[in-house]
């Protein structure tokens, strides 16, 4: 019988980072900090979906959408909403014109999927699905940091396998190509996904649940130093080292004022 509990790419994620982590987000309901990156990744994305969802598109068209999308939060003042700004208007310039050179039909954009693993719910959304004029198809997963991973990380990526289970589980068609497109380098790395890793994916994603139900949340501190929670967290090493670091801070102040 199927359990109403759901998980996704983003609650593996977080459990698999640190399985306190998941506690504090999804059972406590810590929310992590935003950021100029967090805000700048959802504003491209929206950018993205308003301008293929619409029936007419041109490179205006695609500014109109990003305007239309953007938001300050996060960001830390007027020149980092600048830069940021212009770093988005750079990245759609060499999108649209590698988009006008496509032959691919974008056949869906955010789609969402919703399916059965062993006994759990299993969403997700997908941000891009192409056909090709010779019928096969691409999974899309955009990406807006700066860094473009090495080919290795992408061919290990879970979250692609999640995706490429979806299209051959609940779309009814198997993606020839899986890639990551790289937006601040408009460059797209690509990838295949065997059944053995979608296998692999998708045990990961019940163990990962069957975690959850059993509420084993226990902390991993090699992660503190880069986690959203470090100065909140009980288990938190690095708030540890951050309150020394402030002790020392205190006695160097009060030493100096001596
Ligand atoms: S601070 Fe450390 S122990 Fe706490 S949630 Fe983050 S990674 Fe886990």
């Amino acid at each position: 019988m199927r359990q109403d509990f759901k998980i996704s790419y983003s609650r593996v994620s977080a459990y698999l980072f640190c399985p306190y982590k998941y506690k504090l987000v999804y059972f406590d309901n810590f929310n992590i900090p935003v950021n100029a990156d967090i805000t700048f990744g959802h504003i491209i994305h929206k950018t993205l979906e308003q301008f293929h969802s619409g029936k007419e598109q041109s490179y205006d068209i695609l500014l109109d959408c990003y305007d239309a999308s953007w938001k300050n939060d996060g960001f830390s003042d007027p020149q980092q909403i600048f830069e940021y700004y212009n770093r988005g208007k750079q990245m759609f310039e060499n999108y649209y014109k590698s988009f006008c050179q496509t032959g691919t039909e974008i056949l869906y954009v955010e789609k969402a999927f919703d399916a059965n693993i062993g006994k759990y719910r299993f969403m997700g959304i997908i941000d891009r699905i192409d056909k090709y004029p010779d019928g096969t198809y691409e999974v899309i997963d955009y990406k807006t940091h700066v860094r473009i991973w090495e080919q290795e990380r992408v061919d290990k990526d879970l979250q692609l396998s999640f995706y490429a289970y979806a299209c051959k589980n609940v779309f009814g068609f198997n993606p020839n190509k899986v890639s990551v497109y790289f937006l601040s380098d408009n460059k797209k790395i690509y990838t295949k996904k065997s059944q053995t890793e979608i296998d692999d994916a998708i045990n990961t994603a019940i163990e990962t649940a069957e975690n959850i139900m059993a509420e084993n949340f226990s902390p991993d501190v090699s992660k503190c130093q880069i986690c959203d929670f470090r100065l909140k967290c009980s288990y938190s090493k690095d708030k540890i080292i951050t309150n020394r670091w402030q002790i020392k801070d205190t006695i160097r102040t009060y030493r100096g004022k001596k």
